[in-house]
């Protein structure tokens, strides 16, 4: 069998990209053959054809997709966890022809591969979210992250650890993460999660000598030195990223700005079931509306939505970079017209940082420079109404200095780029300004005069021949010819040269014409290399002055950031909170920033956990509890991300990690059931919270059953008061735990109020001290509409169970347990064999410790002894 040329060309191609769809162009379509058209026609529900690939075989499966419209196609694979390489034809077919005879195969060529982290299309990617392609390397045990946006330039690298790695991925959430198969191994439980986001790169990729090189050539660089790299990993791991973005933009030669290295520690270590259960950026259904990052967003940038999300998801853990981040937010609340104007011009900006990056990758146009220069033309006057703004120990005159000094590069850009009208890619021409290029207007004149030319000839051959539909026109083919219907044909001179005949015209050309066609021709093309030429020559400009216009365009992201936290926190009355260091936490009538403006009258609640205190809430379900934990702990965090806080006031002491712990949530997809979950959560926090951090806890031990439950919740809170001293806040429906306060100054009891009316009750939603009088289960179960029948009957039951005098015997026994010696003296002594019972009761009361007994065990004891004397008076 042999197969036919191109497919073997396909063939070979194919082999040289495993693990991607090939995307062949063949004509105006991109095809897909074999197992790839079966896989991406499911996808993209396109009709399967078949395609014979020799001569003796049967076809093989099919598919193609329009060139124009390829990116949507590409955009729906990459959803789905696919790569796309793209192949290309790389030569004209009538060049092919011309150099290998009529039968030859046009050359082709991957140009691009498509990956879900590499993408820079701004139809593919959503406009306020980074798309972060992260590697991970590992060197000598110590493992870093480098994350790289191909689509805005932002590339920094930091090491981290096995306890942190989990926080640091959740925190930059790549959509595409890199590392070895090594090193996969070696991390493999913490990159469980991030399976579907996983590609293997060669040892070779991320070796750090090699990483080396390539930061030298991509970033032009002379020494990586001047970076900084503290770990050689972080090296290895930015290495990695390049020499991937090298592999997958093929025919581009990226740019990349220098890397910049992030301290570790600089942030609140957040793991992902808390950033889950805070819904900091979606909320548990995966929605952004209802979320923390939506119901504060007031930015007005895409770059600075961006920022936000970046924000939120690392909040500071530096007093002083918390307090510079406030005063820039005081600074521009308290002057509400600078403000108002930079907002304002804020709106006018561009995405600076996509558009920049477009450039440096070479699939930049004229729209772009015209966006960079929208942008540049409005920088002066912000930074005008800046140096209006209180400036001590704020971000501000930073930012200024960031976007100033561009004059010079909006100067060309305006002086060289038409107003409007602009074309998306440089070979369609028409985008320079007139009066820019001596040159460019001198095509351009000739090219003009030369469609003058055109129309006075066509006037003069009316004049001399008489024809007056005379027409001068084009094609590919003939070029500019003279037309006139057959009826006239008598009338045509012997100075025209026929060109053709056509069903019912001739066409003609003269000298005259011809010579106009030439100037015309070579015109048109020079006025379009030209305008290529300058094309080029703009985005030398601006790659120049890469580096400054990224750092502008963080700037005008930070600014935006500040003044939206700034109107928020006027628009909803937000409180700026004190931070320290020592363990308060003190806030007065806070908050839920979501849940506030959800409901018609929000009832504003205090906490205090300072010195690491545990607060014990009770309430009926639906009373408020989770709003109360949540709230406490989204203060904490928009607090240590630098912005004010829905409350009276707060004083927070620095908190280095917050945990949370809430509701329940099989994760099927790892096998494990709810109360597994539960637990394995329940450790994590109870192995890791110190001191400083703030514990939130919704519901413990409530997937086992009552006494196991209890039992787990009870030691976990004797954990946390006595071992972690974490600043706490425990909601639970044991009531049962309501009397650890008796043991544990640390612990506090409170309750989120109701009221009974009737038989019904009403919620306050306010937070009080004490224990809750009662669970209200039964009532919560009555409002929403359990049968008369089966609340009735559980009201009998309940107050029965509540009488059982051995269950509160237990609980009075366990408060008296020692949370340090349980297990030994809890256990139950084996009964003496009756041996004699003289010798039996003394090897009993052998046995026993009476400084270690408590009053309820002695007792049992001493039912044990008789009931042995019982026993044995019964034998004889
Ligand atoms: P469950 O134990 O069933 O989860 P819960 O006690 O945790 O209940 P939440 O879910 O916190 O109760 O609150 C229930 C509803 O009560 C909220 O959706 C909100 O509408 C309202 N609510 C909670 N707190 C307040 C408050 N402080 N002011 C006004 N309404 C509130």
């Amino acid at each position: 069998m042999t197969e036919t040329p191109m497919m073997q060309q396909y063939q070979s191609v194919k082999a040289q990209h495993p693990g991607c769809l090939l995307f062949y162009r063949m004509g105006d379509f991109y095809e897909l053959f074999g197992d790839d058209a079966l896989k991406a026609a499911s996808v993209l529900d396109i009709t399967l054809t078949q395609r014979r690939t020799s001569k003796d075989q049967d076809g093989i499966p099919m598919c193609g997709v329009p060139f124009h419209a390829a990116e949507g196609y590409i955009a729906k694979l990459l959803a789905q966890g696919f790569k796309v390489a793209l192949c290309e034809q790389t030569e004209d077919p009538a060049e092919a022809r011309a150099k290998r005879g009529s039968k030859a195969l046009v050359n082709r060529e991957v140009v691009r591969v498509y990956t879900s982290g590499t993408i820079t299309e701004d139809s593919m990617l959503p406009a306020d979210r980074n798309n972060f392609l992260c590697a991970l390397a590992d060197v000598g045990g110590q493992p870093a992250l480098a994350w790289l946006d191909l689509s805005t330039g932002e590339f920094a690298t930091s090491a981290t650890s096995q306890n942190t790695l989990a926080a640091d991925l959740t925190r930059l959430n790549p959509t595409e993460l890199l590392t070895t198969a090594a090193v996969a191994e070696t991390y493999a439980n913490t990159l469980k999660p991030w399976a579907g986001t996983l590609t293997e790169i060669t040892p070779r990729m991320a070796d750090p000598n090699w990483a080396e090189k390539r930061l030298l050539k991509a970033c032009r660089l002379g020494s990586v030195d001047g970076i900084g790299f503290t770990h050689q990993a972080q090296q290895a791991a930015c290495g990695a990223v390049l020499a991937y973005v090298e592999q997958t933009q093929v025919s581009q030669q990226a740019t990349v700005r220098t890397p910049r290295v992030q301290p570790s520690h600089q942030h609140m270590y957040l793991d992902a079931a808390t950033r889950q259960n805070l819904e900091l950026t979606q909320t548990l259904r995966g929605q952004r509306q209802g979320s923390l990052l939506h119901a504060i967003d007031e930015t007005v940038t895409n770059a600075g939505k961006r920022l936000l999300t970046q924000w939120l998801s690392a909040p500071l853990c530096n007093l002083n970079h918390i307090t510079q981040r406030q005063n820039s937010l005081a600074a521009l609340l308290d002057a509400s017209t600078p403000r108002t104007t930079l907002r304002d011009l804020l709106k006018q900006t561009t995405d600076l940082g996509r558009a920049l990056s477009r450039l440096s990758l070479g699939r930049g146009g004229p729209r772009d420079l015209a966006s960079l220069r929208q942008s540049l033309g409005l920088l002066p006057e912000m930074v005008q109404s800046l140096g209006k703004l209180s400036a001590t120990n704020t971000l501000l005159p930073g930012l200024a200095k960031n976007l100033s000094g561009f004059e010079g590069l909006y100067a060309t850009l305006h002086q060289a780029l038409k107003d409007d009208d602009l074309p998306l890619l440089a070979r369609d021409g028409h985008f320079i300004r007139p009066g820019f290029d001596a040159d460019l207007d001198r095509f351009r004149t000739l090219s003009r005069d030369g469609t003058h030319l055109l129309q006075q000839l066509e006037q003069q051959e009316i004049q001399a021949t008489g024809i007056s539909t005379l027409k001068v026109r084009y094609n590919k083919v003939w070029g500019y010819y003279l037309e006139l219907t057959k009826t006239h044909a008598a009338k045509v001179p012997d100075r025209w040269v026929h060109r053709q005949t056509t069903t019912s015209t001739q066409r003609f050309s003269t000298p005259e014409l011809m010579a106009i066609e030439r100037d015309l021709t070579s015109a048109d093309a020079n006025a379009l290399n030209r305008e290529e030429a300058l094309f080029r020559q703009l985005v030398d400009a601006v790659e120049a002055e890469a580096p400054r216009l990224l750092a502008a365009a963080e700037a005008l992201a930070t600014l935006d950031v500040l003044a939206a936290a700034a109107t928020l926190a006027e628009k909803r009355r937000y409180a700026r909170p004190t931070l320290t260091d020592d363990r308060t936490f003190t806030i007065t009538a806070g908050r839920h920033p979501v849940v506030e403006q959800m409901v018609e009258t929000f009832i504003p609640n205090g906490c205090d956990l300072s010195g690491g205190q545990l607060w014990l809430l009770t309430g009926p379900n639906m009373a408020g509890k989770s709003t109360f934990l949540r709230q406490n702990a989204l203060i904490a965090l928009m607090a240590h991300a630098g912005f004010y806080v829905p409350a009276e006031s707060a004083t927070l002491g620095l908190v280095d990690r917050i945990f949370t712990r809430i509701g329940a949530a099989d994760d099927l997809a790892r096998g494990q059931s709810t109360f597994m979950v539960e637990m394995v959560e329940t450790a994590h926090i109870l192995n890791n919270a110190t001191d400083k951090s703030l514990v939130i806890l919704d519901e413990i031990g409530r997937g086992t059953a009552t006494f196991d439950g209890l039992s787990i919740a009870w030691a976990c809170v004797e954990y946390l008061t006595t071992h972690s001293k974490a600043r706490t806040l425990f909601a639970t429906h044991y009531h049962e735990l309501t009397t650890l306060p008796e043991k544990h100054p640390t612990i506090a009891n409170h309750h989120v109020a109701v009221k009974e009316w009737q038989h019904d009750i009403v919620f306050l939603h306010e937070v009080q001290t004490g224990p809750s009088p009662r669970s209200y289960g039964i009532h919560v179960g009555r409002l929403a509409g359990l049968p008369e029948a089966v609340t009735q009957r559980a009201e009998a039951l309940l107050s029965l169970l509540e009488s059982e005098k051995d269950t509160r015997d237990k609980l009075a026994a366990a408060q008296q347990l020692s949370f340090f010696q349980p297990v030994a003296v809890a256990q139950k002594q084996p009964t003496p064999q009756p041996t004699g019972l003289g010798q039996n009761l003394m090897a009993r009361l052998d046995d026993l410790d009476p400084n270690t007994l408590t009053p309820r065990q002695a007792l049992d004891v001493l039912y044990e002894l008789k009931e042995l004397l019982t026993t044995k008076k019964k034998a004889i």
